[in-house]
């Protein structure tokens, strides 16, 4: 069973528009347990909509199409389904009340033109919109189940829901479902997580394990399928168990959690405070920390002590330390840290010192030298970050602020 689903529309094609429609199928045929094999994307030309019809019907036994189903010339699909299928179109009694009840309702006169959102190819089912004046069509044709939606997202997500999922459950087109499931990881990099991984990764396991690396977060994705949505979830928990036994630490959270969700959640459940005093990140620690909802409670506030004065104004870092050791060492990094969690009266306080590059580098200092500190009740401790020299500025300050905040996550424990 596999399915293609078909985006029509030049605005697509010539890029003025991106196909999210696409996108938004396919993950919602996969829950349902069908693979997409193919996406294609079309302009409003009818030979074009003829021919990739045809290959679609020929290579998948479920096409879903979306957009040209509107009353203006360039949109092309009832015309195309009629020319694929081989009928006439005919004008559907029940689309046409429809229709002519939606212009009705919204006191608005309808155009003559709309007439053509009525026909239907002879031998279809039209599916009903309400939330818009197009039809849908159901068919079977060719031995595979073509399927055509409106272009407008919004309608074509109801129609979807309410119109096909019940008749692709019908047709015994849908039989199983999926389950995915993403565990979130921080502190090692993606190969070196994968190496750890072989076995869970390999092609052909069941339940399926991908890997993925968004902005040093990695993430494992676990997609289990089974009769019902709750044996799919039971075949994917064996997985989500060895992961988390096998990474323990290394594991920030599920879903949409990343490091600052997590280190929130960590501060919540022990009642801790926070304060911060950045200087390479510039606030991207704080920043990154107020994306949590009701972070109040625990994120006391923070220092951007950028000058050498003002991490002694703000923090009370000894002008002579800085002097003896530079901004970028570990003493004053710990020295920051110390500041802020005094200033704020925090249970804890983080803070970062280091060169963001792309000057400013030396043999000794290179670019992406990053110190963090850490202070909590039982002392300061200090961190040396490696991040660079070849990653762009803002990728080593991004990174530098995220492993402050796992730092942290790690230090008020699970
Ligand atoms: P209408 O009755 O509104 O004309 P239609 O079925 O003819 O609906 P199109 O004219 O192809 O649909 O598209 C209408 C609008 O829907 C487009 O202008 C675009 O904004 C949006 N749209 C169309 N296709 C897609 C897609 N694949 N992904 C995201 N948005 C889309
Ligand atoms: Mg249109």
């Amino acid at each position: 069973m596999r399915a293609e689903i078909v985006s029509i529309g030049t605005e697509i094609t010539s890029g003025q528009a991106l196909d999210t429609n696409s996108r938004w199928l396919a993950q919602e045929l996969a829950s349902l347990g069908i693979a997409t094999a193919f996406h294609t994307t079309i302009s409003d030309e009818l030979a074009d909509h003829v021919s990739a019809f045809k290959i679609a019907l020929d290579r998948a036994s479920l096409v879903i199409t979306t957009g040209g189903l509107g009353p203006t010339q360039d949109d092309l699909t009832r015309e195309a389904i009629g020319l694929v299928a081989n009928v006439p179109l005919e004008e559907d009694a029940e689309s046409w009340a429809a229709i002519v009840a939606l212009f009705a309702r919204r006191s608005r006169p309808m155009p003559e033109r709309n007439r053509v959102q009525a026909l239907l190819p002879r031998g279809a089912t039209a599916l009903a919109n309400r939330v818009g004046t197009a039809p849908g069509v159901w068919m079977r044709t060719g031995g595979s189940t073509l399927v055509s939606l409106p272009g407008v997202p919004s309608e074509m997500k109801v129609m979807f829901h309410e119109q096909v999922i019940p008749r692709l459950r019908e047709a015994g087109l849908a039989r199983g479902a999926t389950y995915a499931h993403k565990i979130n990881l921080f502190g090692k990099g993606e190969s070196d997580i994968e190496a750890l991984a072989l076995d869970l990764t390999a092609r052909g396991r069941v339940p399926e394990v991908g890997i993925t690396a968004h902005e040093a977060t990695i993430s494992f994705r676990i997609t289990a399928t089974g009769a019902s949505e709750a044996e799919a979830r039971l075949a994917a928990q064996p997985t989500i168990e060895l992961i988390h036994a096998r990474f323990g630490d290394l594991v920030i959270g599920e879903g949409d959690r990343d490091v600052p969700e997590a280190l929130a959640m960590g501060l919540e459940r022990a009642n801790l405070s926070i304060a911060t005093a950045e200087s390479c990140t510039g606030g991207l620690i704080s920043a990154l920390l107020t994306t949590v909802p009701g972070v109040s409670r625990f994120f006391l506030g923070g220092v951007i002590s950028y000058s050498n004065e003002a991490k002694s104004k703000f923090l009370s870092v000894p002008r002579g330390l800085i002097e003896t050791h530079g901004a970028v060492s570990p003493e004053v990094a710990a020295a920051m840290a110390a500041g802020a969690r005094e200033r704020f009266a925090a249970d804890l306080a983080i803070s970062s010192t280091g060169v963001a590059g792309p000057g400013g580098g030396s043999a000794e200092k290179p670019v992406g030298l990053v110190y963090l500190g850490l202070a909590t009740r039982a002392g300061v401790q200090t961190r040396k970050l490696e991040l660079g020299p070849e990653q762009p500025r803002e990728v080593i300050q991004k990174r530098a602020a995220k492993h402050a905040l796992n730092w942290a996550r790690l230090a008020v424990g699970k």
